[in-house]
């Protein structure tokens, strides 16, 4: 059993978190919210059980935003620094791959492929949204 610690923190340090155990799936996300909301054409995600997070510094610094329903996306309201995000309808937590600097990223699959701006031509998977086990079409495109 993996009892693994990984900490991360928000760009100033204000916000302090970790998890423990092992991410249930790692990948890349290409959907444009995103890219819209992390500022690059990609972005890097680990889904974790919510119950294996815990912020350890600074929650009185967390911020939260509501594009959707689908995604609660979390930042430090004085760096502006990004978090995590999370999916209560998957019932997980996404955090960033970047926030976790310890933690082998070992990407599994690419979702929402459909809305790519950058090619990633590295033989994983590439879902047009979602896997059918998280709700989505299924289909998979060519890279
Ligand atoms: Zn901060
Ligand atoms: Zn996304």
């Amino acid at each position: 059993m993996n009892r693994s610690t990984y900490k991360g923190q928000c760009f100033c340090g204000s916000v302090k978190f970790e998890v423990s155990g092992g991410p249930e799936g790692m990948g890349y996300c290409h959907c444009e919210s995103c890219r819209s909301w992390s500022a690059a054409p990609v972005n890097g995600f680990t889904l974790w059980n919510p119950d294996s997070l815990t912020i350890t510094e600074g929650a009185e610094h967390v911020g939260e935003y509501h594009k959707t329903e689908n995604s609660h996306r979390k930042f430090c309201t004085r760096c502006g620094g990004h978090l995590m995000t999370d999916h209560p309808g998957m019932g997980l937590v996404d955090i960033f791959s970047a926030m976790l600097p310890d933690l082998d990223f070992e990407p599994g699959l690419h979702v929402h492929y459909g809305e790519k701006v950058l090619s990633i031509p590295d033989g994983l998977p590439k879902f047009a949204d979602l896997p059918g086990d998280f709700g989505g079409s299924d289909q998979q495109l060519p890279e």
